[in-house]
């Protein structure tokens, strides 16, 4: 992919799943990848697969940590190109046993962690001309679902910051996308069918068919092609590509 080569990225949440992919899609293209989370020796484990990828523990929900993140990430000279706002949580309810503690944690991490992760980093791309911000959304940010209120609001609110950011931040260099996939091959996901089988008594195999049930492909996707679209939005080749969610959903109708 071009134009990545010696660039600067922040990845959050960087040690499992979509953000280690992502971590080690943008070092084999040659940048620099600074990885957050709250885990340090899996964020340890990540970097020791390669040397452009450096660890910070940091917890999106707190805003300093995020500071003290960005500023590793710009190696001293105080530039940072790409920040891929990428950490979250998803936990299910329904609506009439979710209750405003719950609802709080899913909007406080993924709502207003990838607010202040883009806010900690704006001052380090002021003088970046080809500038890239891209949250990692999903499905449930364009379309709502039974059990997922909470998760698929704060979803919602990373694409209405994502189109809003675009607008603004568009005339100064930056673009400001988001990936929204379905269900993917993560830890996450895993939890989700430990869930399901936890209280249905499906195997594995049947509550994985069972969440793809509507999904044409009918397969979990790779983390690796959350990757890969991440690596084409931070590439020269989508320099005109903003305010846009990129959706990997399998064809779901
Ligand atoms: P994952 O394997 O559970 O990874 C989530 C990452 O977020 C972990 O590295 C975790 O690190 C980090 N994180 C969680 N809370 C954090 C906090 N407060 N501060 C900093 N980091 C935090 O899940 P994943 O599937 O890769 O998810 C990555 C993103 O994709 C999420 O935004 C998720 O909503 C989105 N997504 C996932 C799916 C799916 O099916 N899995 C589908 C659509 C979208 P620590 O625990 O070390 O902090």
């Amino acid at each position: 992919m071009t134009g990545l080569s010696g660039k600067h990225a922040l990845v959050t949440g960087g040690g499992s799943g979509v953000g280690a992919a992502i971590a080690h899609a943008l070092a084999g293209a040659g940048c620099k990848v600074t990885i957050t989370g709250r885990n340090a020796a899996a964020l340890d484990a990540v970097k020791a697969a390669d040397e452009r990828i450096r660890p910070a523990v940091a917890d999106v929900t707190d805003p300093e940590a995020l500071a003290k993140a960005v500023a590793s990430a710009t190696d001293g000279d105080g530039q940072l190109h790409l920040v891929i706002a990428n950490a979250g949580i998803a936990e299910s309810q329904p609506f009439s046993k979710l209750d405003l503690e719950q609802w709080q944690r899913m909007i406080d991490v993924n709502l207003t962690g990838v607010f202040n992760t883009f806010k900690a980093a704006l001052p380090c791309m002021r003088n970046v001309k080809d500038g890239r911000m891209v949250a990692i959304a999903s499905t449930a940010g364009l379309q709502g679902g039974g059990y997922i209120s909470a998760y698929s609001a704060s979803k919602h609110g990373v694409v209405g910051l994502v189109r809003s950011l675009a607008v603004e931040l568009g005339p100064r260099g930056i673009t400001v996308n988001a990936v929204c996939p379905g269900y993917i091959d993560t830890p996450m996901t895993s939890r989700t069918l430990d869930n399901i089988s936890a209280k249905t008594g499906m195997s594995h195999a049947d509550a994985t068919q069972h969440l793809l049930k509507d999904v044409p492909t009918g397969r979990l996707i790779a983390p690796g092609e959350v990757a890969g679209a991440v690596l084409w939005l931070c590439s020269d080749l989508a320099a005109s590509v903003n305010g846009e969610t990129v959706v990997m959903d399998g064809g779901q109708p």
